[in-house]
């Protein structure tokens, strides 16, 4: 669309300040307004996809509906603006050089010579205005990562600083800062922010807004001091004060007009404030929960809660629809032990076992799952928490010895879960495991047909092994049924107990798709199953 307008969301000062969610809320107040909006993310680090890395790098790998691995602000603005995202709502420094050096192999640009300006930045410049044009975005977010003044983001800024000139009012930035409280002295500084502003200056970007990040509120000398310092309008300088929920972010930027501001500077009507009801009902429910549903969330990467960020927000959606608060206790499955098992997972009332990779902190799950089984808790498991639930019920219900994944053993006698033929012959990892939204068909007498409320679904993935189907007879005859199979390839992508209250595994992941406005069957069904199901745990 030729009058797509631009929104770049730059920051300063310290790193994890929420550009993300500052991003995600105004998306949301624009929307809410009536215009069609998506937000992108710009990561300016060299993997092509965030896929290959460890989630203690940098928190779980969200999937899209069209298979892209990205970085984990895409569940965010999902989770917001309930509209999904695609490979091209993220992109590497890594992508844009692979691009650029495909094309000079091909010859694209012979006879010249390669560099980063202009042509990085005239990749990074399509990339940015591939949405607007494509997908015919009235207003397209661009988040830029790191920090401003950082070597890796230069080449982003510069090609935002050409794009503002190239596209006048059509483009704007804001930048998000923060503005630290010294207890000491009991003050509020704005150094650290004017700083910012000015290595943003010197990179030839004007911040339009600035946003800043604040644990008081910011009292009006100070915001007119900020904006003498940094050559914008009082009116533009906006506060983000901490909040409990990252769901009142955009009721907080409503407050501070920060949706107005930015249509008045993109010339765009600004008309009636929106009412955001139900997002406001969602709110009212979160807080006014009082009642908790405790579930234990099982896995190797606890100590940090952004590897299970999906999970963690689909989980806090139920519940609020559920009205309760939902306490997730983070359990780390290496230290799981058959002693200790039925101490650490008493007067929990729902188990979930992680999706991961690799055998660290596997017999752990194994052991959750068994106690899960054998308790009648209600317990979910995701992905490999879902092929733990198989291997488990193979070892001790079935009595295989030993059974396993091939990816934790590769000699096991019994691979109840395998390598499909078309994996076999892979050997890059990068954006090769079996991605994105896929169908399945469910069994009408199952939890999840009831939880749907529908047979035919379409899930996403990220998993390179499955089912076993030469097993599938002898599960089912013992009681393990398979209840959601893909109508393309036979894959199992479901599996259930149904002699046990609420037991689910599922090969794909619910959580990528559970929002704000629609909380996700799989986790409505659970968390209900987890409130109404509860055994007394105690042994
Ligand atoms: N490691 C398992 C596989 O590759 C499960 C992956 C996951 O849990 N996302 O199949």
């Amino acid at each position: 669309m030729p009058d797509t307008r631009y929104v770049f969301v730059t920051g300063g000062v310290a790193s994890s300040l929420g550009k993300g969610i500052i991003s995600a809320s105004l998306a949301k107040l624009l929307q809410a307004r009536g215009y069609k909006v998506t937000i992108q993310k710009l990561d300016p680090y060299l993997n092509v996809d965030p896929g290959t890395l460890n989630p203690y790098e940098h928190g779980e790998c969200y999937v899209t509906e069209d298979g892209a691995e990205t970085d984990l602000d895409l569940g965010h603005y999902e989770r917001f603006l309930n509209v999904p995202t695609s490979q091209a709502n993220n992109v590497t420094t890594g992508r844009i050089y692979q691009n650029v050096i495909n094309k000079e192999r091909r010859g694209d640009f012979l006879g010249k010579t390669v560099q980063i300006i202009p042509h990085i930045t005239d990749e990074i410049k399509r990339n940015i205005k591939l949405l607007g044009s494509k997908h015919r975005f009235d207003v397209v977010i661009t988040e830029i990562g790191g920090t401003v003044g950082d070597i890796e983001s230069l080449p982003y800024i510069e090609a935002v600083r050409q794009l503002k000139w190239e596209l006048g009012s059509r483009a704007v930035n804001i930048h998000l800062t923060l503005v630290p409280y010294l207890a000491a002295s009991g003050e509020l500084k704005t150094k650290p922010t004017q700083h910012s502003v000015k290595a943003l200056l010197e990179e030839g970007v004007q911040p339009d807004v600035l946003v800043l990040r604040t644990e008081k509120d910011l009292a009006p000398d100070i915001r007119k001091k900020v904006a003498l310092f940094c050559n914008v309008d009082s009116r533009s300088v906006i506060q983000s004060i901490d909040v409990s929920s990252i769901y009142e972010v955009p009721v907080k930027m409503q407050e501070e007009g920060l949706d107005e501001i930015i249509l008045e500077k993109l010339k765009l009507p600004v008309d009636q404030k929106p009412e955001l009801k139900d997002w406001k009902s969602f709110l009212d429910k979160l807080h006014n929960a009082k009642k908790v549903v405790k579930i234990g969330l099982v896995g190797k990467y606890v100590e940090l809660n952004d590897a299970y960020k999906s999970i963690i927000e689909a989980l806090i959606h139920a519940a609020t629809y559920n009205d309760h608060k939902v306490d997730v206790q983070l359990i780390q499955s290496e230290t799981l032990t058959s002693e200790n098992i039925a101490d650490t997972l008493t007067g929990l009332h729902g188990i979930l076992v992680a999706p991961g990779f690799g055998h660290r902190g596997f017999d752990g799950k194994l052991l959750a799952v068994q106690h899960a089984r054998e308790n009648n808790i209600p317990f979910l498991g995701i992905c490999l928490g879902m092929q733990t639930a198989v291997i488990e019920f193979a070892r001790n219900v079935l009595k295989y010895e030993k059974a396993n994944s091939k990816e934790m053993d590769h000699t096991t006698a019994y691979p109840v879960i395998d390598l499909m033929e078309d994996q076999k012959n892979i050997t890059d990892k990068g954006g090769t495991m079996r991605l994105g939204a896929y169908d399945c068909k469910l069994n009408k007498e199952s939890k999840l047909s009831a939880a749907y409320g529908q047979d035919c679904i379409r899930e996403r993935h990220r998993h390179r092994y499955e089912f076993n189907n030469e097993y599938l007879s002898a599960f089912e005859a013992a009681g393990m049924k398979a209840t959601g199979i893909n109508p393309d390839t036979g894959l199992v992508e479901i599996v259930e107990l149904p002699d046990h209250p609420w037991f689910v595994g599922v090969q794909f992941h619910p959580e990528y798709s559970s929002t704000v406005l629609k909380p996700h069957p799989v986790f409505m069904a659970f968390i209900k199953a987890a409130i109404n199901e509860t055994p007394n745990t105690k042994q």
